[in-house]
């Protein structure tokens, strides 16, 4: 074994939340190696993140967190250490604000009162003054969402939604993979190294804890902490590490579509447009460049769930789903069309049984994982940054984790989450939503 083959700590994955990791743990000191077997960071599941930035969880450490990992993208300049670290430019935040819709039993009848316990600026909006601020929005009550094979989705309204929820803070991200690149730039500005089109394939064990890491060319990395933070595939690196069937939270691959349309004739949604969530009819949507509107789902239950195997599933778009997901949106978009040509992408969660994500130790002393990030974790990657590494290092200066679960200060709005919300061990949370919203 060469020196230079010597870390601190080898990060499986450079995606954004792997990048954040290894930024967080570069800048305490930790001399960290960070691999991935695509060609650069965020080509992973992260290139294709619609990257909003909300706070609407279903839980109190699911707002608190979120809310506390905007302020990165706020202050991302600074928080990297200054304008020039990447020569690719910085990402920018579009703090467009959200509005959630609220019709009745809707989300936001879980999410008002989080925002309030946490002191969230948030504002209930009329339909009239929703209308005023995007008057291109519709009034009805669609729900239940149903699939437009389903008699039941061409029913006309009978009820008027109630208005909606207006955070003034969220946004969304212009570029996630930049945004990876400018983590990687940040992390090798304090010494961290990336190594990419390699493969990790085996865990490597020593006297009953991780000693290293192999990859698929043969190199042998050492390492008394090893961190999986492979997204979709982060199941297989488990297996790898032998630790099938050693958590009571499993994750699988779900494969997801997002779509995008022009902006209807007559408005520029691009530059006036905002961050909408209508749980009413089941999607989310947002501006995105070339005056078009990005489409997701909210995995509302008529839709089948597609659980895949990563490395082999269906990567073009459905008509099918692409008619559910833009119609669905048409509804609530006056003028909205269903274009003839298909646009969009096709990408993976990594979904935990209770879509809630897992930031934690495991039962291989020295192995960490930072995984089931179940569609809605872009927003955090810096704050389960901020996490994984003081779990780390407080696990590896001898804290019982699991007897005691370790709990973090914000840095940014000194909120403190507790890590033991998001064990590996806990039990399924009931008050989740099962879907992307936590
Ligand atoms: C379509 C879509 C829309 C989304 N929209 C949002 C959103 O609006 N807001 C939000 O907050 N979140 C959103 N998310 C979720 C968010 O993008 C993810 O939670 C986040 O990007 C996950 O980052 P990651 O670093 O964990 O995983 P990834 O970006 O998937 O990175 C994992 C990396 O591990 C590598 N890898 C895997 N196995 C190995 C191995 N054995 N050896 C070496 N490398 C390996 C892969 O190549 C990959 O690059 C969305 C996700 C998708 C797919």
């Amino acid at each position: 074994m060469t020196e230079e083959n010597q870390y601190d700590a080898v990060i499986i994955g450079a995606g954004v939340i792997g990048a954040a990791v290894a930024f967080e743990l570069a800048q305490r000191g930790w001399k960290t190696c960070s691999v991935d077997k695509l060609p650069a960071a965020g080509y992973g599941s992260t290139s294709n993140s619609c990257a909003i930035v909300r706070f609407s969880y279903s839980t109190y450490q699911g707002v608190a967190m979120a809310y506390e990992g905007m302020h990165y993208w706020a202050d991302w300049s600074n928080y990297l250490g200054g304008p020039d670290v990447d020569e690719s430019g910085l990402v920018a935040f579009h703090q467009t604000g959200t509005i959630m819709i609220e019709a009745p039993g809707g989300h936001h009848e879980k999410v008002v009162p989080l925002l309030e316990s946490l002191n969230i600026p948030h504002e209930h909006w009329s339909v009239e003054k929703l209308q005023e601020r995007l008057p291109l929005l519709t009034d009805g009550v669609f729900g239940p969402a149903a699939r437009p094979d389903d008699d039941a989705f061409w029913v006309e309204p009978t009820e008027r939604i109630i208005g909606a929820l207006y955070t003034p803070d969220s946004g969304y991200v212009s570029d996630p993979q930049l945004s990876t690149h400018n983590l990687q730039r940040a992390a090798e500005a304090k010494g961290s190294t990336f190594v990419f089109n390699r493969q990790v394939v085996a865990i490597n064990q020593e006297g009953g804890r991780v000693s290293g890491v192999e990859l698929d060319d043969g190199t042998q990395i050492a390492a008394p902490v090893v961190v999986n933070v492979a997204g979709p595939h982060s199941y297989l690196v488990n297996d790898l590490a032998g630790l099938a069937g050693t958590m009571n939270i499993g994750t699988k691959a779900l494969r997801h579509e997002v779509h995008h349309v022009p902006s209807p004739e007559g408005f520029n949604f691009e530059t006036d447009g905002m961050h909408v969530s209508d749980g009413d009819s089941a999607v989310y949507f947002r501006p995105e460049t070339g005056n078009n509107i990005l489409i997701g789902s909210e995995d509302p239950e008529c839709d089948e769930k597609e659980w895949v195997d990563p490395d082999n599933y269906d990567q073009e778009i459905q008509q099918e789903q692409w008619e559910a997901q833009v119609l669905r949106c048409a509804k609530r978009v006056e003028g909205l069309g269903l274009p003839h040509e298909k646009k969009g992408v096709v990408d993976l969660y990594d979904v935990s049984d209770d879509w809630i994500p897992i930031y934690d130790r495991t039962d291989l002393d020295g192995f960490y994982i930072a995984i089931g990030t179940s569609g809605n974790q872009y927003k955090n990657a810096g704050v389960a940054g901020h996490c994984m590494a003081e779990l780390i290092m407080a696990v590896e200066a001898g804290h019982d984790h699991d007897a005691d679960p370790l709990r973090v200060n914000g840095r940014y709005t000194g909120v403190e989450m507790d890590l033991g919300f998001f064990s590996r061990n806990r039990e399924i949370n009931p008050d989740s939503s099962f879907s992307v919203n936590g």
